[in-house]
């Protein structure tokens, strides 16, 4: 089958927040963490205070394990830097890892992921920072000339960016002739999606709870569903994305994993499939399709790679099971036991 496509990542990060983890398990909410400086803020500390070499090294390692349950190609978002030498310098680490590990990474500028402790109650002035700073810097510093389009990521959310200051933020990325994504409706309904399908967004991630009303227009969009069922399992909530709705709508939906040190530390694809099978009432075929083609549009690569057809890159996996549904049936082992990239065994 073709390698899988994740196109939803934060896996270029120092440092981890496994104390969190347990202080979650005891009580405490996402939000109520990030409001006490922790969440977010704490992989930016880290980030911000390891050397560019640090940050390769240890994101390096979960590409590898990435790899070998079957992850051909990554997206992978800034977002932990915060600011302008930050978000510098992790797209440097990212193109570095990019040159230097067999999976192939699709970058995401994603100066808007929180708003930094030392812009809080100065929020528009951040936003400011990221459009009149970043994005230039960015666009200095040759990130916007590559073949691969650069992306760029908005976290719209109550708390994070509002709809005009996300509108602000893509706007300015789309008359810089960047890719656009938006993370919305993770928690709250705020308008993110219908945003994206207004510019032409090449996904909308989370969707969480997004009202049927803006479903309806991303069905008729281009605009890719990105669903992110490992996340409301990493912090052991109930409420998952209305995949099977989705799909009767029409919307075009694909699955990621959503990496990240704070709700969502998971490498395997397998898994999320897994996952969106039980709690978001897909077929295990759907989520073949959702892991491959869909999330390779999603990354704006869909005539390149996420399917078997000649003219494509060969990026493939050889699996050990009896029936294509084992992918999603089983789950907690890799049953993934040859990878291709390319052409070339690389796992
Ligand atoms: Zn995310």
């Amino acid at each position: 089958m073709p390698g899988f496509v994740d196109p939803h990542t934060h896996v270029v990060f120092a440092g981890d927040r496994a104390p969190e983890f347990e202080m979650r398990l005891r009580g405490a909410s996402y939000m109520e963490i990030m409001a006490a400086g922790g969440g977010i803020m704490n992989t930016v500390r880290a980030t911000r205070e390891a050397s560019p070499e640090d940050i390769v090294n240890e994101s390096r390692k979960r590409l590898d394990r990435m790899l070998a349950h079957g992850t051909t190609i990554v997206e992978a978002k800034t977002g932990y830097g915060l600011n302008t030498a930050g978000e510098l310098k992790m797209l440097e680490a990212i193109r570095l890892l990019d040159q230097g590990h067999a999976l192939d990474i699709v970058p995401t500028f994603l100066g808007a992921h929180a708003i930094p402790t030392e812009y809080k109650d100065h929020e528009d002035e951040y936003v400011s920072l990221v459009v009149d700073e970043m994005m230039p810097a960015i666009e200095a510093a040759g990130y916007l000339d590559h073949q691969a389009p650069l992306f760029c990521d908005v976290f719209c959310e109550e708390g994070a960016f509002s709809v005009g200051q996300s509108r602000r933020i893509l706007q300015e990325a789309k008359d810089l002739g960047m890719g656009l994504k938006i993370h919305a409706d993770e928690f709250n309904a705020l308008g993110g999606t219908a945003l994206a399908v207004e510019l032409g967004a090449t996904s909308a991630d989370h969707l969480a709870c997004t009202p049927e009303k803006e479903l309806r227009l991303l069905a008729d969009s281009d605009t890719v569903g990105v669903l992110l069922p490992g996340t409301p399992f990493g912090l052991a909530e109930t409420h998952y994305a209305q995949g099977r709705k989705m799909i009767d709508l029409g919307v075009a939906v694909a699955l990621a994993t959503d990496l990240n040190p704070g709700t969502c530390y998971c490498e395997s694809m397998p898994f999320v499939m897994a996952l969106a099978c039980r709690y978001m009432g897909m077929t295990p075929a759907e989520t073949i399709v959702a892991s491959t083609i869909n999330a390779a549009y999603a990354v704006g690569l869909g005539n390149e790679v996420g399917s078997l057809e000649i003219g494509k890159k060969a990026d493939l996996l050889v699996l050990d099971m009896p029936d294509y549904r084992h992918l999603s049936y089983r789950f907690g082992t890799n049953l993934v036991e040859t990878v291709i990239k390319a052409g070339r065994v690389v796992s």
